[in-house]
Formats: structure tokens, C-alpha cells, sequence
């Protein structure tokens, strides 16, 4: 089967995070037992109750009777089996449709491509017949669209070792050796309601929040001068999205929230924005007894960042004729890092099409790739 009709049957099969991805999963595993590979699933039932399931498929290394021995591999080729919801009225959602040059499905280009690329590589680096003198692993996840869920599980149950990874994502072929972190915290100002003639006797949330919102665009400037030149915008950047409170214009309000979003840029903590905030709060608290506020820091993911000289970057830049860049969007990289490796995320088709109705892949992108993931094993495994 070739890489195009292995995107066919991929989108084929509904994998959007809300519906369990233990078919796509099955399929994946068929694939991989039909080419000889050891596999696991590593299923978790999600927030609504849904199964979902992590995929690892292995060559050149078996899974240890013992749970706690971790297989470990030179190279992680990893993909996301999920995807954003569609349009019902796109009727080429779940068929993967040709016209002038561009394959077009959900999924098509995020990620399915990466995934169909990664198992006719290894498909073909197979059936040469030559063992790997390395090992080499797919790791299929679940539920990254919605916080990468599936990979955070691999990460903290240690289930691989790699030495190096390529996690596919979108980057029109472009290897891309750091990524910003993704950030996000829900915070609630409480005060007193009352009639707004006589406003001494309650307590405005909303001037309370403005006070903080003040605040935290004077942390944002404060962050500008932490750089990293590798990335446009240079700096962790701040983006106040959300602001709700009161419930009329003549009652002094009681409450408002406002969500903070930030992506701090690797090598800075997700804690950095929130210790700042912490002090900001009290300094608020301190002038204001009456001041009331909660911070719920729902998401705090890393950025991660591998060397530019690093092996996997400099095979990649080769392999593919273009310079590793940087990402702004958020990857499964960091948890790959945290699992020893070297992280690279590259792969066919524009991100900037991606989640949206007539998402697509080139065929010219999807082919090169699998091109490149081949030539990316037969260099870091034989
Ligand atoms: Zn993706």
C-alpha cells in the first residue's frame, strides 16, 4: 500500500479527541504487526469517560517482561492519532480527495500525513531485510488537540527512552528545533454587590481586576527583556483573551474573571509568569484587605528547545535542504524531551491550513517525506 492510500484509509476513520481513537489505534497496530513490529497499547479512559489509547510499536527491541524496564530507542518517529472536529457539511472530511496536487481530508495535513509517512518508511526501511542495529519506535498518542493528554501520559509514566525524536506537525518539511511553551490560568476577582448609588457599600470586582489586568501588562513588559533571538517575537508573550464580570450597569459588581494566556519562550518556566503574578496579587492584597482573588492555572506547558548542532537537527537540515526554525504553536516535543530525547518536530503541509474546513497536504510534501523519515532511519538506526 502506498503512502496516499494509507492517508486515505487514516482519514478515513472519524478520530476526531471527543470520540475514542481505539480504531484508528487498531489500525495503526494491524500495520505495524503485519511488518513484524512489537507493539502495546497503553489505554486511559478520559475526562467524559472515553477510552483512549497511546500506541508504541517497536523495531529492532522487544518490550521487557519487566514493567519497569522501558524500552529504550535511538529514534522516536511520533504522530497524533486526534483530530479538531469538522465541518458535517464538508463532505470531504473522511474522504481524502485529489485535486491539483493537494490531498484534502481533516487530518490530511495534521497529522495524519506525518503518521502515514512514518509507516511507509519504516515499511520500506523493513522490507530491505537489513536488522537495525538501533531501535526505532512509532509512538501513536491520543488527545493532543486538547493539551496534549495522551503524550503527558507517556512522559510521566516514563513508557520509552529515545535518544532523538521527530514529532510530526505541519512545518512545510521544515525542521523545527524549539518551541514556545503554552500557558493558560483562569483568574477570579471576588467583591461585594450593591446598589451602584451607594457604592461605598459594597466592592467593585471589576476596578479590582483592572487593577490586576494593569498589573499584568506591566509583567508583560517586564518579560521582554528575558530574549531568546531564535524566536519572532523574541520574548514570553501575554494575551489577557477573556473578560467577564458583573450583571448590570447599575450594580456594583461582585465578580469578574479573566483568563491569562502566556507562552514562555524554553528555558523559562511556565512558574516564572505565575511567581510574578503571585507577588502582584499580594502587593494588590497588602493596599487592599478587601481585595479577593483566585488563580487557577489550568495549563502550564514548556517549551523545549534541542541545540542547533545537535545530530538529529543537523540530519534533518540536511535531508530535508532547509534550516531548523522555531514554532509559536504547541507540540508533544517538550514531553518527548522529557523523555531523554532530542526533539525535532517537522512534517508535511502548512500549519496554517490546518484545522480549518479544507485542510490538506501537498502530495509532492507527503511523498518527500516519506523520503526523508526513510533516509532519517537508515542514518541515526543501521
Ligand atoms: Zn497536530
Amino acid at each position: 500500500m502506498n503512502v496516499q492510500e494509507t492517508l486515505a484509509e487514516l482519514v478515513a476513520i472519524d478520530s476526531v479527541s471527543s470520540r475514542s481513537n481505539a480504531a484508528l489505534v487498531d489500525y495503526l497496530a494491524r500495520r505495524s504487526e503485519a511488518i513484524g513490529l512489537a507493539f502495546t497499547r497503553l489505554p486511559y479512559t478520559d475526562e467524559s469517560g472515553v477510552e483512549k489509547l497511546n500506541l508504541i510499536a517497536l523495531a529492532g527491541v522487544k518490550f521487557s517482561d519487566q514493567p519497569a524496564q522501558r524500552p529504550q530507542v535511538e529514534l522516536a518517529l511520533v504522530g497524533h492519532t486526534d483530530t479538531v472536529p469538522y465541518d458535517p457539511n464538508w463532505s470531504e472530511a473522511l474522504q481524502l480527495t485529489e485535486r491539483d496536487g493537494k490531498l484534502y481530508g481533516r487530518g490530511a495535513c495534521d497529522t495524519k500525513a506525518f503518521i502515514a509517512a512514518a509507516l511507509t518508511a519504516t515499511e520500506a526501511v523493513i522490507k530491505t531485510g537489513k536488522p537495525l542495529a538501533k531501535p526505532l519506535a512509532l509512538v501513536f498518542t491520543a488527545d493532543e488537540e486538547i493539551g496534549l493528554v495522551g503524550a503527558k501520559r507517556l512522559a510521566d509514566a516514563r513508557a520509552i527512552s529515545a535518544r532523538y525524536a521527530i514529532v510530526g506537525e505541519p512545518t512545510s518539511l521544515r525542521p523545527m528545533r524549539a518551541g514556545k511553551g503554552y500557558c493558560l490560568a483562569e483568574i477570579t476577582i471576588k467583591g461585594r454587590e450593591a446598589h451602584s448609588a451607594y457604592p461605598a457599600l459594597g466592592a467593585s470586582a471589576v476596578f479590582g481586576a483592572a487593577r490586576l489586568i494593569a498589573r499584568v501588562e506591566g509583567i508583560a513588559a517586564d518579560l521582554r527583556s528575558d530574549e531568546h533571538p531564535a524566536f519572532d517575537p523574541s520574548h514570553t508573550t501575554l494575551n489577557v483573551g477573556l473578560v467577564h464580570g458583573g450583571t448590570a450597569k447599575n450594580v456594583v459588581p461582585g465578580e469578574c474573571r479573566f483568563t491569562l494566556e502566556w507562552r514562555p519562550i524554553p528555558g523559562q518556566g511556565p512558574e516564572r509568569l505565575l511567581e510574578l503574578l503571585a507577588e502582584a496579587i499580594a502587593e494588590e492584597t497588602q493596599r487592599d484587605p478587601d481585595f479577593d482573588c483566585t488563580v487557577n492555572a489550568a495549563r502550564a506547558d514548556e517549551g523545549f528547545e534541542t541545540a542547533p548542532d545537535s545530530t538529529i537537527v543537523c540530519v534533518l537540515e540536511e535531508l530535508t535542504g532547509n534550516d531548523a526554525g522555531t514554532v509559536a504553536f504547541g507540540t508533544e516535543a517538550a514531553q518527548l524531551t522529557a523523555l531523554g530525547a532530542e526533539a525535532v518536530v517537522m512534517g508535511p503541509g502548512d500549519i496554517r491550513v490546518a484545522h480549518r474546513t479544507g485542510e490538506f497536504v501537498p502530495v509532492a510534501e507527503l511523498e518527500a517525506c516519506v523520503g526523508i523519515l526513510r533516509s532519517a532511519i537508515e542514518r541515526l538506526c543501521a
